[in-house]
């Protein structure tokens, strides 16, 4: 760990993207750059060169295996102590865990007037603890949920419910409204030919009617004739038929 220390970032910084390498390739000037920085950096280029000192390189160059391992093993080390929290007073690892102030400490701490008589417990175990307590807390919030989504279930049930009962109700509106139409049609197409029929029936005995007076009117016109040619003839005549036209 301690040998690993001697490096800095720098070391495993690739020239062209300034971070730490991903698949170095090693070029044949000896320079080493990322596999996708290089390939990157060649399409804009007319032929291939080493982006730092510009000097011809072949195609598809090694892999550096090597400086990779090592910017593994850098990366590593980096993240590792970055989740390694140190004590702020005395700049040692939190290995202890007071019960009394409930928060983790190092053994100097320990060992200060600050926890006297204090009681600790490792870490891991405090951890653990700690653990089992936040999973106990969850039994409520469980039981809660259930709760809840149970009421939810009911609702949805409630919804679906109302749902069918209102298109069961839509259903029979439009039947009877339907058998309603189909009556009312029927109702009027009766009333309508009830009254054709008496305006024909009154038709035809008026027509009847007419017809008769036409005939009536016909034969006194005749009469009308008849008297009018006797008007012509010799006044002797006239005395002697006078009391047939009155007859007539
Ligand atoms: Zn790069
Ligand atoms: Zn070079
Ligand atoms: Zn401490
Ligand atoms: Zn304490």
């Amino acid at each position: 760990m301690a040998a690993k220390r001697i490096f800095a970032d720098e070391d495993f910084t690739c020239p062209v993207c300034c971070d730490i390498f991903t698949d170095p390739v090693l070029l044949q000037c000896s320079h080493s750059v990322c596999k996708a920085c290089v390939e990157q950096y060649w399409i804009t280029k007319p032929f291939r060169q080493c982006p730092i000192c510009r000097k011809r390189s072949k195609r598809n160059p090694p892999i550096n295996l090597a400086l990779r391992n090592l910017c593994e093993a850098f990366l590593e080390d980096r993240n590792q102590r970055a989740s390694e929290v140190l004590c702020a007073l005395h700049d040692e690892k939190l290995k202890l865990f007071c019960l009394d102030d409930k928060e983790p400490v190092c053994l100097v701490c320990r060992d200060s007037s600050k926890h006297k008589d204090h009681r600790f417990r490792p870490v891991d175990e405090a951890v653990r603890d700690v653990k089992e307590e936040i999973r106990r807390t969850l039994i409520p919030l469980n039981e809660k949920k259930r709760v809840l989504e149970k009421a939810k279930q009911t609702f949805i049930q409630k919804e679906q419910y109302v749902q069918s009962q209102g298109k069961t109700t839509e259903k029979l509106i439009k039947e009877e409204f339907l058998k309603l139409h189909q009556f009312l049609f029927k109702e009027q197409e009766s009333r309508m030919t009830a009254v054709r029929e008496e305006r024909r029936i009154k038709c035809e005995i008026i027509q009847k009617k007419v017809e008769t007076m036409d005939r009536e009117i016909s034969s006194v016109i005749q009469i009308i004739r008849e008297v009018e040619k006797r008007l012509g003839v010799n006044n002797i005549s006239v005395l002697q038929n006078f009391k047939d036209t009155l007859k007539q």
